[in-house]
């Protein structure tokens, strides 16, 4: 079996400054990875060199079979395959809900409106929000917003989902929600990469934990390396939490 996501000795600068210092790891299908690490670590930067957001200084990367570092990247294809999902959901506030979701399917698979309404009744089931179809976005919680920009990523049927703090600004009673529809596409076997803070979240769900430290993977282990940390590092991490 191949790996979903492949990082091999990847480095990437912004002007003088390396924010990825030789980042490798792997995600197999169905894997739940989970990245943790203090700001500024290079989380992020990573997440967005996965989704080719971000173009590598070095190394190589493989997402679902393509190769991101290649000049020929299909940048198209790439994006059927993978969803990402930020802490902001940036749905547009004067489409209603199903028209949000139905908006890639329509506009970049090129489907009917008909065919589209169906599928995003079905991802909204999904995310628990049937009943919010035609609503507007204003008129939902942060957390239900949220579980529409999630939604609206499924929709796109990708094989990988990236989460970059995806609960981050939502009020603590929210968050909670929002989890549990990662918790169920977990169960359902998308393969998914993580940037959390939600500590208790990443021991539970995830197969693999990635703690990163200033641009490296300084720790990977399963779920249960948060117990027992091996390094002075994500001892600190965990004791001092950000
Ligand atoms: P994390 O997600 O772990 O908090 P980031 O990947 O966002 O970390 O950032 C890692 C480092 O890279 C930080 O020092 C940040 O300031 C820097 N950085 C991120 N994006 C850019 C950018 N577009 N231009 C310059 N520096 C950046
Ligand atoms: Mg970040």
């Amino acid at each position: 079996m191949s790996a979903v996501v492949s990082l091999t000795n990847v480095h990437k600068s912004f002007g003088a400054i390396e924010v990825l210092k030789g980042v490798s790891f792997e995600v197999m299908p169905g894997e739940v990875t989970a990245v943790i690490g203090a700001s500024g670590s290079g989380k992020s930067t990573a997440l967005r060199c996965i989704n080719a957001l971000e173009k590598i200084n070095s190394g190589e990367i493989i997402v679902c079979g393509h190769k991101i570092h290649d000049e020929k990247l299909e940048r198209r294809m790439l994006r059927q395959d993978v969803g990402i999902v930020f802490q902001s959901y940036n749905l547009f506030p004067h489409l209603t809900v199903a028209q949000n979701i139905m908006l890639a399917p329509t506009c970049v698979k090129g489907l009917r409106k008909a065919q589209a309404r169906t599928l995003a009744e079905m991802v909204l089931a999904q995310v628990g929000l049937a009943e919010k179809a035609d609503d507007y976005p204003e008129q939902l919680s942060g957390g239900q917003q949220q579980r529409v920009a999630i939604a609206r990523s499924l929709a796109m049927q990708p094989k990988l989902m990236l989460f970059d703090e995806v609960t981050s600004a939502l009020d603590p009673h929210l968050t909670g929600e929002v989890l549990r529809v990662m918790e169920d596409l977990a169960r359902g076997g998308m393969s998914m990469i993580l940037v959390t803070h939600e500590m208790a979240f990443a021991r539970k769900v995830a197969n693999k934990v990635v703690f990163m430290h200033h641009g490296k993977v300084w720790e990977v282990g399963p779920g249960a390396m948060l117990d027992d940390p091996q390094t002075p590092e994500l001892k600190a991490f965990l004791s001092n939490g950000l």
